[in-house]
Order: structure tokens, then sequence, then C-alpha cells
């Protein structure tokens, strides 16, 4: 055989043998905003009492209405990451000590951490097979007498099942969070992914679409829910003077403040979402249409009634087509260049749930009266993300990179050649 058509992995020269230029969607904008606001000494303009500035200063409040523009939403609240988003958000919801929060495992941990953090109870209901969202018929097996609310993340670029989750949300009166942190500006039924639940948001890390090294955005239309999520972003000093006691419901204050840099950089980081979002659609479906012909790779589902903004390019092997295990197919794809993850997230099977230990040594929350019945976190719960992450499921990081039409198509030759050769795998 000729050497070319060797595998990299059996001493073949490999597919692409430089590195694929880094994404970086900062540029002279970001600089000379950041430079003006430095100049202006400015760089928090917050004050945890009462009056004008408990609600930021000029560029907090001018990104928070730029948002509110774009994503069509009556409120806009930045935080200083999308993690503290979360923590605030199930905060606002006047969640008690061990009520049942139905979460998704295949999301990253904050997701469902920001539930403990409120000594409630995160359920992990399972997800589908296709979209890697999670399952509306799992949420509604999942739901108990205890159940108040449910996270839906909204994984790699792609809305969950809003219609559904909605529907079945009002039936028992649940409050429903969208972790849109991988999906800025994605659509599900002409809307836009984080604002059809009551409460949603965006992660502004420095691996996201866009970003501002740090920070986070929550949305809603909910005034009371906007109004609740600004106290515990800034202390929540002010509620003990102004709010009536029955509404100080979790208003454990924290500093959660986005800085006037940030904001700053982020009203310029807005401008561009359309733009970079198009970019990350244009080369995921330069990808799925060329590698559509290789038998038994599936590659991302996208649901007519939504697009995908492409955060991750999330793919499976068909293992009833293909033998060779996903870890050969990845060790061969890795040799030839390509840096392919293996697996993604399974929450539920992470040591602090197996173990039930998150507060000291003594199992709080869920060895306290407060933890109403026996929370199940067993390998088997949730199939399908069990199945993806230990059998099928792999993907490409497409937003790290800044790709050309010569990177795609050496991705996609990669991936022939591995595909050609994979009896040769063992
Ligand atoms: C990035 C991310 C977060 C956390 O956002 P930070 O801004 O890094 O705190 C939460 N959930 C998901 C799904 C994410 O991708």
């Amino acid at each position: 055989m000729k050497k070319k058509f060797q595998l990299a992995i059996n001493s073949g020269p490999p597919v692409i043998n430089y590195k694929f230029k880094k994404y970086n969607p900062i540029g002279s904008r970001e600089k000379r905003a950041a430079i003006k606001v430095i100049e202006s000494g400015v760089l928090s303009d917050f004050l945890g009492s009462n009056g004008n500035k408990f609600y930021g200063g000029k560029y907090v409040k001018k990104f928070e209405d730029k948002i509110k523009e774009f994503f069509q939403v009556k409120h806009a609240i930045t935080v200083n990451s999308w993690t503290s988003g979360l923590v605030t958000a199930v905060g606002a919801l006047d969640i008690e000590p061990g009520d049942e929060i139905i979460v998704t495992p295949w999301t990253m941990a904050a997701t469902a951490t920001a539930i403990l953090h409120w000594n409630a109870i995160p359920v992990f209901a399972d997800i589908k097979i296709d979209t890697f969202n999670l399952d509306p018929n799992s949420i509604k097996k999942n739901i108990s007498k205890y159940t108040k609310a449910i996270i839906v993340a909204d994984i790699f670029g792609q809305s969950a099942d809003m219609t559904e989750i909605m529907k079945i949300a009002r039936q028992h009166n649940l409050k429903v969070i969208s972790d849109t942190a991988q999906s800025p500006g994605a659509k599900y039924k002409g809307r836009f992914a984080g604002t059809i639940a009551d409460i949603g948001g965006f992660s502004l890390n420095y691996h996201k679409h866009i970003h501002t090294g740090e920070g986070g955005i929550l949305v809603t239309n909910n005034d009371k829910l906007a109004e609740k999520m600004r106290l515990i972003r800034n202390h929540a000093e002010v509620a003990i003077q102004s709010v009536e006691k029955n509404k100080l419901i979790n208003m454990i204050g924290h500093n959660f403040r986005l800085g006037e840099i940030e904001c700053a950089i982020g009203i310029q980081q807005l401008k561009k979402l359309n733009h970079v979002i198009n970019i990350k659609k244009n080369q995921a479906e330069y990808l799925s249409n060329g590698l559509k012909n290789l038998k038994g790779l599936i590659t991302p589902v996208v649901k007519k009634d939504r697009d995908h903004v492409f955060y991750f390019y999330g793919m499976q092997i068909d293992n009833k087509i293909i033998k060779k295990t996903r870890h050969f197919i990845c060790r061969a794809l890795n040799a030839e260049g390509l840096d392919i993850y293996q697996k993604y997230q399974n929450i539920h099977l992470l040591p602090m749930y197996q173990n039930k230990i998150a507060y000291g040594s003594k199992g709080f929350p869920w060895t306290s009266s407060y933890c109403k019945r026996e929370i199940n976190y067993s390998k088997g719960i949730c199939p399908n993300a069990e199945f993806l992450q230990d059998k099928s499921f792999f993907g490409f990081g497409i937003c790290q990179y800044n790709l050309n039409k010569k990177d795609l198509d050496l991705i996609i030759k990669t991936f022939e050649k591995v595909w050609s050769s994979l009896h040769k795998l063992n």
C-alpha cells in the first residue's frame, strides 16, 4: 500500500500537519471600547445601596439595553459569569430547601450545582439521542410532588423542545430556566432560544461565540423575577429596607456584578453575534455535507423548527454499522492531526452525586430532613446520555477555531481516510 494512504496511527503521514487558526472575536473595536472605559477611570459604577447606581454604571445599563433590543426581551441583567447567572436564576424562583428541580445530565456541572447552591435537589432526566437535549417524556416521568422547576440546557447550539417542555411546566405549575450558554442567537420557532423559558441566559466566557473574558447575561419577561435577580446580583441589602418581608425568600445577596470594561466590550461583541453565528452555521453545513456519505457516521441533527449555531459539532458512531470502537476511531482521527473529543458529560455520575456529599461531610442536603425522598443517581437512570457517553458520542470543538475552506476540506479528508481504512483498525 502507498504510504500516503496509510493511517497516521500506523506510521503513515497525517492529513493535517499544521494547527488551525484560533477563533478570536476580539478586535480593534473592543480595544477602543475598553480603553475608553480605562481612560474614564470608572471601571465599575455599582453601589449596593438604594438608588440609580444599584443597577450599575453607564456601560452596564447600555449593554443591558442592547441585549433587550437584540433578544427582544423585557429585562436583561448582566452578571460576572453564567455560573453566577444560574445561581441567581434559581434563587429568584422562591425555591425551598429540599424542593426538586429536574435537570439534564448532558451539560456542564454548573447547570446542576446552581440547584444545590440553594439546598434544592437536582433530579436528572434523560436526553434525546438525536439532539442531546432534554427529553420531554423523561421530564414527565421524573416529576414528583416535590418538583418545583426544570432547568433545560440548549446544548451545543440548538434549542431544546421548548413547546413541549413549557406545556409540561404549565400543567404541573413548574418554573423553567434555560441554560442557553452555548446557543446565543439560536432560534426556536422564530423566537430566540433562552427567551421562551421563565428565565434564560447566556455565557460570555472566553470559549463562547461572543465573550467579555468572563461574564453572563440573564433574560426574562417577568418583572418580579427580574427584580429578585437584580437584588441577588448586588448584595440584596436593599431588599431588607424596601421589600416586604414575605418577598424576602432567598435574598441572600452576592456580588455577581459585571464591570464597565466587560460591558463596553460586550456592546461591541453583541454587534458581531449574527455574523459569527452565520460563519459557524456555514462551516457546519459544509462539514455535514462533506461527511454525509460516510457509512455509520451520524452528523449533527438540526430540527426543522429551529436552527443550530454550532458551539460544538457533536457526532455519533452508529454501532450497528461500525464494529470498531469509538476509542480507536478517535485515536485514528487524532493521529491525523484533528482534535476530537471522545466524550461529553454525564453530570449525574460525578463523584458528588455518586457519594451524595455536597455541603460538609454528612451528606447534606440529601441526608437532611428537607430531602423528602431517596433520590436515585445510579448508572442506568439516563440511558441515552450514558450510551452516548460510553459508546457512541464524539465531537469537534468548532467554536475554538477560525476555520477556512482549506481547513474544512482537510477535516473532511481526514474522516474519509479513516473511514476508508476502518477495517484495518483494531
Ligand atoms: C459555559 C457554560 C456554562 C457556564 O458559563 P460560565 O460563564 O463559564 O460560568 C454553563 N452551562 C453551559 C452549558 C456552558 O456551556
